[in-house]
Formats: C-alpha cells, sequence, structure tokens
C-alpha cells in the first residue's frame, strides 16, 4: 500500500490518521511522524469555511451511507487545496470498515482542464476565436425554441466579405487571414447587445443571431456593423467598390410559430445576401421585409 500510485490514508474511530502511504504524504507535505486528525484534516485542505462545512456534511452522509450498505465510499470531486496554496480536483472515495475507513486521491485536475479545452476547441474557430458553425448551429435551435415559446421574433444576418479573392491575390494569403481576424473582431464589438451572437460561417462568411429581434432592429445592427468596417478602413486597393475592405449583409427576420423552421431562416438571409451582392455590395438587403 505504500508504494501505490495513488494517495491512501487509514483512519481510526477518533479520527487519526494512522497509516499513509509515501503518496500522501508527498501529496499534501506532511511529514512522516506529524501527528494528523481529521478535525486539523478539514481546516488545513479547506480553508474556506462554507466550502470546508459544504465537504464535511457530503462526507459524513457519504460514510453513513457507506455503513448501511457495501462499505464503498463514493467517489466525488473536491477542491483541496495543497500547502503551497494551490488547488487540486481530486476525486476522493474509499472504503469503510468496522469504525475505521480507508480514502483514496486522485488528482484529477489536469483531466478536467483537458476536457474543458476540448470542449471549447469544438466550438471556436481556430483562425479567429469567434463561435465556429457547428456552435452556431446549436445556438440557432436553441434560441429559434426560445423565440417559439416567447413568441418573439429572431433575427438573422449573412455576412460576406466583398471581393475577398482579389483581397487573397493582391496582399497574399498570410494577410488575408489577418484580414479575417480584424473582420471577425469588429464584427464582435459592433454586436449590441448580450444575447447577439457573431460565428465564422465558413471562409470569408460569417453569420450573427440576433434572438429577440425585430427586422428594423436588425437592419440597425446591419447598417452598423456596415459602418464599423468603414470605420476599420482596412486597405483594399484591389477592390471595386471602395478603396477599404467592406461587407455585404443578407437580412431575415421570422417570428417562430411551429410551422417554420431555422433552415428556411437562413435559406432567407442567404438569398437577401445574394441580392446585396448583385445589387452592388457594401450594402444591407432585407428582401421585401419592410424593416
Ligand atoms: P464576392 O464579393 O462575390 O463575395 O467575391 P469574393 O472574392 O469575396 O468571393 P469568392 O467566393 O470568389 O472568394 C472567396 C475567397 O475567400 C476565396 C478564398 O481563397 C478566400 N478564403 C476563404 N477562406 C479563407 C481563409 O481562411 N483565409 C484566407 N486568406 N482566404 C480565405
Ligand atoms: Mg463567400
Ligand atoms: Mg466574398
Amino acid at each position: 500500500m505504500n508504494e501505490m500510485p495513488m494517495a491512501l490514508c487509514l483512519v481510526d474511530e477518533h479520527g487519526n490518521f494512522y497509516f499513509r502511504n509515501r503518496r500522501f504524504e508527498q501529496l499534501f507535505a506532511i511529514p512522516p511522524h506529524e501527528v494528523m486528525s481529521l478535525a486539523r484534516w478539514w481546516q488545513q485542505e479547506y480553508p474556506d469555511p462554507d466550502y470546508r462545512q459544504q465537504v464535511i456534511d457530503t462526507w459524513t452522509a457519504d460514510l453513513a451511507y457507506a455503513h448501511a450498505h457495501d462499505g464503498q465510499i463514493p467517489q466525488r470531486d473536491y477542491q483541496v487545496t495543497l500547502p503551497d496554496g494551490e488547488q487540486r480536483t481530486m476525486a476522493i472515495g474509499g472504503l469503510v470498515f468496522g469504525n475505521h475507513f480507508m480514502a483514496t486521491f486522485e488528482d484529477r485536475t489536469e483531466q478536467i482542464e483537458h476536457n474543458a479545452l476540448l470542449r471549447e476547441m469544438a466550438y471556436v474557430d481556430g483562425l479567429t476565436g469567434i463561435a465556429n458553425r457547428r456552435h452556431f448551429d446549436e445556438s440557432l435551435h436553441i434560441e429559434w425554441r426560445r423565440c417559439l415559446r416567447s413568441g418573439q421574433p429572431i433575427s438573422m444576418l449573412m455576412i460576406d466579405i466583398d471581393h475577398f479573392k482579389a483581397y487573397n491575390d493582391h496582399y497574399g494569403h498570410l494577410l488575408g487571414d489577418e484580414c479575417l481576424q480584424a473582420v471577425a473582431t469588429t464584427l464582435r464589438d459592433g454586436l449590441g447587445r448580450a444575447q447577439d451572437f457573431v460565428a465564422r460561417y465558413g471562409g470569408e462568411e460569417f453569420v450573427c443571431l440576433l434572438p429577440e429581434s425585430t427586422a428594423a432592429g436588425a437592419r440597425k445592427v446591419a447598417e452598423r456593423l456596415l459602418t464599423a468596417m468603414h470605420t476599420l478602413a482596412r486597405a483594399h486597393a484591389a477592390s471595386p467598390v471602395a478603396n477599404s475592405v467592406t461587407i455585404s449583409i443578407g437580412i431575415a427576420t421570422e417570428t417562430p410559430d411551429g410551422h417554420n423552421d431555422p433552415e428556411a431562416l437562413l435559406a432567407y438571409a442567404d438569398a437577401n445576401l445574394y441580392r446585396a451582392k448583385q445589387a452592388g455590395r457594401n450594402r444591407v438587403d432585407a428582401g421585401d421585409n419592410a424593416g
């Protein structure tokens, strides 16, 4: 037990830690002959009094459960504070035998951080740092259902950079990437409300979701984004439309009612983007929507 890679200790009915293996003593920096009691343990490893009480209650209930059942103390994640002040997430569980118990400690900090990172990476566009298309698709369905329940309209802006192929040809692909990053930041900062949301939809195309926004509201946001691009004033010497990088925007608004669906909203925004391009680019088009 002393050499096991998992930290473990044995505790008697008075709360004395009468056995600690090597890994345990390393991890918690407790010298081999130092007396350790459960009361001192709680104090030392859980300095925050509220959290400490929570831990004590949970552990006590789990011990009682283990006594009454097969002796297994269910493994749970706890936020343990090490002697140097570092917080670690540890899965603590163990075994009850008579009036004693064995507790085992498994450091899960890196595993949890790694999982969170993977989850985050799956939803973020690698080049621009804004949401990716998968994230957008999920948000669209969530917000659509939210508006279905509240009876509010939902708007979408489909956005495409004008003459971006010419930009790449003139400035090179690296500056093209940089331009995409600048546009992403400009769009993100140009949105007003907390629930508004911008994603990179693909290549040089972006999409904004404006939940609970009317056609008139969506048009205001779109005009503001067009202005923000003019303010950004990123040179585009090869553009026949302007001296700087511009965008075209297709707007669509629907009030979800059970007969329409989010795919139709996307198709409508896309059709209006096409109209904006046809009409000369660097503009907004809302189709037949009065807004
Ligand atoms: P339009 O005004 O009609 O939208 O013309 P456009 O040139 O922007 O449209 P087109 O679809 O012909 O070209 C899009 C260009 O965007 C071509 C492609 O090389 C470029 N592009 C797509 N993704 C990236 C990227 O990640 N980085 C860079 N640098 N360029 C990209
Ligand atoms: Mg395009
Ligand atoms: Mg384009």
